[in-house]
């Protein structure tokens, strides 16, 4: 590896390489595009939202050597819109070109495992868990956390996909036949009174920033709605972002890290998980922030001075999942609503076709 990758500032003008090609991709590359960059987008499959919208496409799949070397040569960064891209692929990556965050960081955000053990380690607390592996470990860890409990496919897991709730009527044999022989990890079930999240930015020189926290409601294990900001007191807030900040810090992460979290009934924040890229919960942020989570992400990666990420208004922002984008002429026909459509072709039953954002007067 080069010595300055690192450190390298890419400036406007530069082509930036984005593995993944839906919708985060799409609105990271618009926001580019604004910033003076091109965009190479990387990943397999038509229909893609983010090629509509950049200069160049490689359609291939993520293990594709040779795909992956002629990518590297094109562009002048790589970062990831999709966490799941083959460790081994962005590793070759490295050798070739700056990688922002840098694979270790998505190794660890690749693993529930990992992430939930990082965490623990860096004094950041998460559920109660054990790792499963077979019917005997799963039977030990339920022993031991008790029901309910939650179990899941350490990775490639999103959406709810890949979990069984352990309740008292649950069959320990049949939960671990759902989980097809991949490695698992049981939760403790935490008691929530809100579910919330943080988005934080690091630069190349370790300089942090934070949008405020925001409340996510799902539906169907599905985002539906985020309210921004959470209604919650002034010091837990203040811990979310001091996590947030803490786990970038911890992992010398490069980028933007979204951070998901619990507000206990008890008051304590946890961490449930992290993805190392722009997020749904923070769609609020184009249209009521000074600068937008996906500018955040492009002057992040780019190693360009952050921008400020307050908010100028309140938001309430609602995922269109399938046929809700039908509702698009009444939604544009209100007055405070921002629309958000992502050029997909199908409106396929709980996809994401779009968002809608409710702009609201800020409240001090
Ligand atoms: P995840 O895929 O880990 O984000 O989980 C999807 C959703 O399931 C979360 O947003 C929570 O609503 C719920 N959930 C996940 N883990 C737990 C847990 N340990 N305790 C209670 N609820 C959970």
């Amino acid at each position: 590896m080069t010595q300055d990758f690192a450190t390298r500032i890419i400036a406007p003008g530069s082509t930036i390489g984005i593995m993944g090609n839906g919708q985060l991709g799409r609105m990271a590359a618009l926001c580019a595009a604004e910033l003076g960059y091109k965009v190479h987008v990387f990943g397999p499959g038509t229909d893609s939202p983010t090629e509509q919208v950049c200069a160049k496409a490689t359609i291939a799949d993520y293990t594709d050597l040779d795909a992956l070397r002629a990518f590297a040569a094109d562009v002048d960064v790589v970062t990831f819109e999709f966490e799941n891209v083959p460790h081994d692929s962005v590793k070759l990556l490295s050798e070739l070109v700056p990688v922002r965050p840098g694979w270790k960081c998505l190794h660890l955000s690749q693993n529930r495992l990992r992430e939930k053990t990082f965490c623990n380690e860096n004094g950041i607390g998460t559920a109660p868990f054990a790792a499963v592996r077979s019917l005997a470990d799963l039977e030990a860890a339920v022993a031991k956390l008790g029901r309910p409990a939650v179990l899941k496919t350490t990775e490639m897991g999103y959406d709810g996909k890949g979990q069984v709730k352990i309740t008292d009527a649950t069959s320990l044999a049949d939960a671990w036949a759902e989980m097809n022989g991949a490695e698992a990890i049981l939760e403790g079930f935490i008691s929530f009174e809100r579910e919330i999240s943080v988005i934080v930015a690091r630069g190349v020189k370790g300089d942090t920033a934070c949008f405020c926290p925001v409340e996510n409601v799902h539906t169907n294990h599905i985002l539906d709605v985020t309210i921004a900001p959470a209604k919650i007191p002034a010091d837990l807030a203040r811990k979310a972002e001091d996590i947030a900040t803490r786990l970038v810090e911890a992992m010398e992460f490069v980028g933007l890290l979204a951070v998901e979290m619990f507000v206990t009934t008890d008051g304590d924040v946890l961490v449930n998980e992290v993805a190392p890229r722009p997020h749904n919960s923070g769609h609020w942020t184009i249209d009521a922030c000074v600068t937008s989570q996906f500018e955040q992400f492009i002057r992040a990666v780019c190693g360009l001075p952050l921008g400020n990420p307050a908010h100028h208004s309140n938001a309430r922002m609602k995922n269109l999942l399938g046929h809700d984008i039908d509702d698009w002429q009444a939604i544009l026909a209100e007055p405070d609503a921002k629309l958000h459509l992502y050029g997909k072709a199908e409106a396929k039953a709980g996809r994401k076709m779009g968002h809608v954002t409710w702009v609201l007067p800020k409240e001090d």
